[in-house]
């Protein structure tokens, strides 16, 4: 479609970074194009709005820039999930594994209630271990997840498989 096209033309692929080896999906273009950055705006909050979303969650960094205008696009509330030890109030933590290592993310308990719907809003889809880590943490909050919407989806990294069982029929949208 043309939006596809449009976003498309505004990802940059930067070759060996963070790493040797990795071929780097870059935003920062999309993101200062307004045209592009509106496009994808309004997708994620028709998204919101199809899931019947009550609240959006950012993963942190690039899905703050992304789902905060969403959150306000949609009318509904924004939460951040961030790594861990970054918010000040009572959290929800969890942890999960690395290629090398292991993370943990975490939520305040209190921005997420029994009564909230939440769409997950990220750029890149890659392994799915972030994804599949914040489900955990909505589902763990008490509320139930409304989907996972994120830009795009590396594929060849097998993200939806695995996401799969977490999401449990939830959608996962990847423009
Ligand atoms: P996963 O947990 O699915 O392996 O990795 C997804 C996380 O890493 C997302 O939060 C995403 O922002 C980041 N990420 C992984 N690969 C890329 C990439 O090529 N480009 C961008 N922009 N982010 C990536």
């Amino acid at each position: 479609t043309e939006i596809r096209d449009l976003l498309l033309s505004r990802i940059r692929d930067v070759a060996d970074y963070p790493q040797p080896g990795v071929m780097f999906k870059d935003i920062t273009p999309l993101l200062a194009d307004p045209a592009a950055f509106t496009a994808l705006t309004d997708e994620l909050a028709g998204i919101a709005g199809q899931t019947g979303a009550t609240k959006v969650i950012g993963l942190e960094a690039r899905g703050f820039i992304l789902g905060a205008p969403v959150a306000v696009r949609a009318g509904l509330g924004f939460v951040p999930v961030r790594k861990a030890g970054k918010l000040p109030g009572a959290t929800l933590s969890q942890a999960y594994e690395l290629e090398y290592g292991s993370a943990e993310i975490e939520v305040h308990a209190e921005d997420l209630g029994g009564d909230d719907r939440v769409l997950i809003v990220d750029d890149v889809l890659a392994t799915g271990g972030t994804a599949e880590a914040s489900v955990q943490l909505v589902r763990r909050a008490g509320a139930e997840v409304a989907g996972l919407a994120v830009l795009m989806e590396l594929g060849f990294l097998g993200g939806r498989e695995r996401l799969e069982p977490a999401l449990a029929g939830a959608p996962l949208e990847a423009l």
